[in-house]
């Protein structure tokens, strides 16, 4: 793509490197091997931007303008300085040291991108007020959408992360629901039929058309019984009138491994806690696929419509995969033999750009069942992605994606001063955000263009994530033989540390020893996690790993996000491979010896 303005077509590249190779060529490397690229890249930029301002609206300078810059620029140099030196006591989440959270070192292209975008300062809430931001902003949104597989119809547009994108989704499924369900009140009130919720909130743009058609009944009267369009309060007391029985409002279908964002959503839309309806897991802390059939089932009993069900691509905790596949096969079947159409948004915040891998040959990277649930992606109704995880992309960048305009469609707002036709449509009226950066959206399109969202690009890295994964799970393994590993359908290791026949308190209390270690020392950076409700089958089968026994209802893990790229490189490996084995063997001996355990393992 060219941004439509003539610019050179892009140089030739060979595409099929290895995770080594493109870690050299595209990131700032371990000890800043590219530092002098970067410099004289970013040196490049200012000149080009100072360039194209001095062709611009050049004032004439002023007569004390001499002396008051070098005033304040001794005062800003100084508490420039200052800024710099406290950064420095900045967490280093560029090393291959920190493997405690889904962060890592940024790419060239991202921070090239970002910062061409960020001098300009491009807000895309509008074409108006960024005639090349809101250009970038829907090419990246065109990039994102063929990695997920949507197609040239993909809608969407960046959000400050994945929590927002997530926001997104909620806001349209309930204008969908709304609109539907409105309808349904408008009929029953005409007819004098009872309204079923259920039905009625899952009835499918086909059949709202069909029925708006066949009742006559327009958009203003679908507002009059719209509870986001008139009076909540008024419509619900209507619906509970029209069914004969209380409306008691949607629930939101998650798995018990959701990100708490999904909480925060059902606060700001006022569903109440009670509407998040948790989905148990499986052993392999993934949606439970006969679990969420029973959910439904128990939604369709209890007249509650799904405002959307959600599954996720990558889980905060142990970057696992649900079964998206069986879990839109079912959607289907309902949608064939019921006529349900029930909202399906895969939360693909960390794991969607492992979609890069579906491509790779074979067995490379990732198992059979991982392949096609992520293949499965791309029949969802909308998608989130953070390009300020896995494409390495900076703060705040997320994504948020629907398969076509119809699915992107929300409640529409005015904004008199934003109007001008002539420029196409703003984004401003379709996004919970007001004004946006388009720096995110830069960043994420020059990562597109150069290393590219494809089996040999950021699929070659991630594949080179999944095997330093690999190669860090066997060294755990080699010197902490009690590591007990959680599985994993991708780059997160989680493991906590066990005797044979140890109590899970005990293993908890072991494992929380061997975590306030690396805490306490900076060598490297780990984190933890607690698996509690909704994960008992998975505690279950891990402990049974240990033939242990389950006295605890918790289960503490130490959680490594194996996400550096720096980790596919041979030298970095044996260094802090290394390292990283000594400082592990320290804290495991350490927990062992410490009170009641016995040192041989
Ligand atoms: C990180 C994450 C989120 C939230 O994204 P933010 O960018 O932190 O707002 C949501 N869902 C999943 C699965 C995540 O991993």
């Amino acid at each position: 793509m060219s941004l439509n303005t003539p610019l050179p077509s892009p140089v030739e590249m060979s595409r099929e490197h290895s995770a080594e190779a493109l870690t050299g060529a595209f990131f700032p490397g371990a000890d800043s091997q590219n530092g002098v690229r970067l410099r004289e890249q970013m040196s490049a930029m200012l000149d080009h931007w100072f360039q194209w301002r001095d062709h611009r609206f050049s004032a004439p300078a002023s007569e004390n303008h001499e002396r008051l810059t070098s005033q304040h620029d001794l005062r800003l140099v100084e508490r420039l300085n200052a800024l710099q030196e406290a950064l420095t006591e900045e967490t280093p989440t560029f090393t291959p040291r920190y493997l405690a959270h889904m962060k890592a070192d940024l790419s060239l292209p991202a921070i090239l991108g970002w910062f061409a975008a960020m001098l300009h300062n491009p807000n895309t809430t509008s074409p108006e007020a960024s005639r090349v931001g809101s250009r970038i902003e829907r090419e990246a949104i065109r990039h994102l959408g063929e990695m997920m597989g949507f197609g040239a119809q993909v809608e969407g547009h960046f959000t400050s992360g994945g929590t927002i994108a997530n926001f997104e989704a909620v806001w349209r499924a309930r204008y969908r629901m709304d609109r539907w369900l409105a309808l349904a009140l408008c009929i029953s009130q005409q007819t004098g039929a009872s309204l079923d919720f259920f039905d009625a909130a899952h009835m499918g743009w086909p059949r709202f058309r069909d029925l708006s058609d066949r009742y006559d009944i327009n958009e203003e009267a679908i507002d009059a019984a719209s509870a986001l369009a008139s009076n909540p309060c008024d419509i619900i007391r209507r619906l509970s009138i029209a069914s004969g029985q209380p409306y008691r409002g949607p629930v939101l279908l998650v798995p018990g491994n959701r990100h708490y964002s999904w909480e925060k959503a059902a606060d700001v839309f006022g569903l109440g806690r009670e509407a998040v309806w948790s989905v148990e897991l499986d052993e392999g802390g993934r949606m439970d696929i006969d679990k969420f059939i029973q959910t439904i089932q128990r939604a369709h009993r209890e007249r509650r419509p799904i405002l959307a069900a959600v599954a996720v691509a990558g889980t905060t905790e142990t970057g696992a995969l649900d079964p998206i596949d069986a879990i839109f096969d079912h959607l289907d079947a309902l949608t064939e033999t019921r006529g349900w159409s029930i909202w399906r948004h895969v939360d693909a915040a960390y794991g969607g750009f492992f979609r890069t891998l579906v491509h790779r040959p074979g067995d490379e990277g990732i198992g059979a069942r991982a392949r096609s649930s992520l293949e499965a992606i791309k029949r969802a109704d909308s998608i989130t992605i953070d390009p300020h995880k896995l494409s390495y992309v900076p703060y705040a960048c997320g994504a948020f994606l629907t398969a076509d305009a119809q699915r992107y469609a929300v409640s529409s707002f005015d904004a008199p001063y934003l109007d001008r036709p002539e420029l196409g449509p703003g984004k401003w009226a379709s996004t919970l955000e007001g004004s946006r950066s388009a720096a995110g959206a830069a960043a994420t399109w020059l990562t597109a263009e150069t290393l590219g969202f494809d089996e040999n690009g950021l699929g070659s890295l991630l594949k080179g994530a999944l095997d330093a994964t690999a190669f860090l799970r066997a060294l755990i393994l080699r010197v902490a033989p009690a590591a007990r590993f959680v599985p994993a359908d991708s780059n997160i290791l989680c493991f906590s540390i066990a005797r044979e026949g140890d109590a899970l308190s005990e293993s908890n209390r072991l494992t929380e020893a061997v975590f306030r270690h690396f805490q306490s020392s900076p060598g490297f950076s780990v984190s933890k996690t607690t698996f509690a409700a909704g994960w008992e089958a998975l505690r279950t089968e891990h402990v049974k790993g240990y033939k242990g026994h389950l006295d605890a209802d918790e289960m503490l893990v130490i959680r490594c996000v194996v996400m550096n790229p720096y980790w596919c490189q041979p030298s970095v490996r044996d260094r802090v491979g290394g390292l990283f084995a000594d400082e592990l063997r320290a804290a495991v001996e350490g927990a062992l010896n410490d009170g009641s355990g016995s040192p041989q393992c």
